[in-house]
């Protein structure tokens, strides 16, 4: 079966500072036409920064569009599409945790929602820490934690957690940490 749907019209809605708005008006497989709502987003990183003793740092920061406070995996977006998504994790560990890693490793690369989004996280593991400074970016207030893998994972489920590249970047630390046991 054919799938493609294969824009006709582009109408551009948007132009903000992370996002790009777009109307977008397709033909169907089966020769019909619909409009196509979609957000361009220039890609992101996150990082997964474990300890030997299986313990991980994440940032607790305020987050608007949800108007409460969240604990996530450090991570920010690409500086332009062309940046190089493992010099983005190591940037983005360090201005926001101080953490250099000795070794980083990418493991998966996620698209957070295909249905409106072209975003697409990837995710780094970071291994072999050392504590330096953190600088965060002016307009970012955050504080770092130091969490065991096996009590972030309680978090999910008792819903403290709740950011999809977390949550999933949480549960591959938890394979990764078992599988080294
Ligand atoms: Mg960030």
């Amino acid at each position: 079966m054919e799938y493609t749907e294969k824009t006709l019209k582009t109408e551009d809605i948007y132009n903000g500072n992370i996002i790009k708005v777009q109307k977008q008006t397709v033909s169907l497989p089966n020769g019909k036409e619909a409009t196509r709502d979609i957000v361009l987003h220039p890609g992101a990183s996150v990082v997964i920064p474990i300890n030997e003793k299986g313990e991980l740092y994440l940032v607790k920061q305020f987050r608007k569009p949800l108007d409460i406070t969240t604990l996530e995996l450090p991570a920010g977006k690409l500086d332009s599409a062309e940046e190089d998504p493992k010099i983005c994790a190591e940037r983005e560990l360090m201005e926001e945790t101080g953490l250099r890693a000795g070794k980083i490793e990418h493991l998966i690369s996620i698209h957070t929602t295909p249905g409106f989004c072209n975003e697409v996280i990837h995710m780094y593991t970071a291994t072999e820490l050392t504590q330096g400074e953190a600088c965060a970016d002016e307009d970012e207030f955050l504080d770092v934690e130091k969490i065991h893998v096996s009590e972030l994972v309680d978090m999910i489920l008792s819903h403290k957690i709740t950011d999809a590249k977390t949550i999933i970047g949480i549960l591959m630390a938890e394979k990764i940490i078992k599988g080294n046991k």
